[in-house]
């Protein structure tokens, strides 16, 4: 149980306020640092992510604890950038393969 330290009237757990002469107890500024940052749109970040997957990964990695929204926005663009990538790779890959088998096929008739 805590006290007041203007009129060491007791404060209930949690209290931000004295009750009695209304002094801050201590609790209140560890309260306030946990409010959310207003972080706005973040689509922003996930087409940066999306076209620089990179930055989208280092963007992710430096904001995952600050800009928790804006983090998982440019990790997202820079996954759906990595898949898609892979996705068009084997899209392609599998062109060549089907053109290497189907072309001798054609030319010797
Ligand atoms: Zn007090």
């Amino acid at each position: 149980m805590a006290f007041c330290t203007n009129c060491g009237n007791q404060i209930e757990e949690g209290a931000s306020f004295c009750q009695q002469c209304g002094t801050a107890t201590g609790n209140a500024p560890a309260k306030a640092n946990n409010q959310p940052v207003e972080e706005g749109s973040t689509f922003g970040w996930g087409v940066l992510g999306f076209f620089v997957p990179l930055v989208g990964l280092i963007l992710f990695l430096i904001w995952k604890d600050e800009y928790p929204k804006r983090s998982k926005s440019a990790g997202v663009g820079a996954l759906v950038s990595v898949i898609a990538v892979v996705a068009l790779y084997i899209l392609l890959f599998a062109l060549m393969f089907i053109f290497a088998m189907a072309v001798p096929a054609a030319v010797m008739g």
